[in-house]
């Protein structure tokens, strides 16, 4: 869960770094996104499996953090939108390289 998370962070310093630079950050946004919202939802998943049924019932916290997650994947862009994206600029990439 850490891996996933500090991973996730570390793509949206290197996006936020580029804008502030001015320097294009398409493909970089979209990979911290797509990174960001899969971490989100694999560490409230595994939050959910470690305190079992305390987990899963709506009176306890953890199932409404998962939905909060798992909604990260379908709005501002999907994360099969943030792929074809990412695809598209590394395409872009190996055109003019
Ligand atoms: C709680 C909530 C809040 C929202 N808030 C806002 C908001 O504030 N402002 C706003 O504008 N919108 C908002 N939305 C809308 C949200 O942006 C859309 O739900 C999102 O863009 C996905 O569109 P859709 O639901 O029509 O799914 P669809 O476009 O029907 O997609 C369904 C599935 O097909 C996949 N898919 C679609 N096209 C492709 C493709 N070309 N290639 C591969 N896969 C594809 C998608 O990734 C998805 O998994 C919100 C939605 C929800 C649920």
């Amino acid at each position: 869960m850490e891996v996933r998370i500090e991973s996730s962070r570390l793509l949206a310093w290197k996006a936020a770094m580029l804008k502030d630079a001015k320097k294009p950050f398409t493909k970089e946004a979209a990979m911290a996104k797509l990174s960001a919202s899969e971490a989100a939802t694999f560490a409230s998943h595994q939050a959910i499996q470690i305190l079992g049924g305390m987990g899963y019932v709506t009176d306890m916290p953890a199932e409404r953090h998962y939905r909060d997650a798992r909604i990260t994947e379908i709005y501002e862009g999907t994360s099969e939108i943030q792929k074809l994206v990412i695809a598209g600029q590394l395409l872009k990439e190996y055109i003019t390289n």
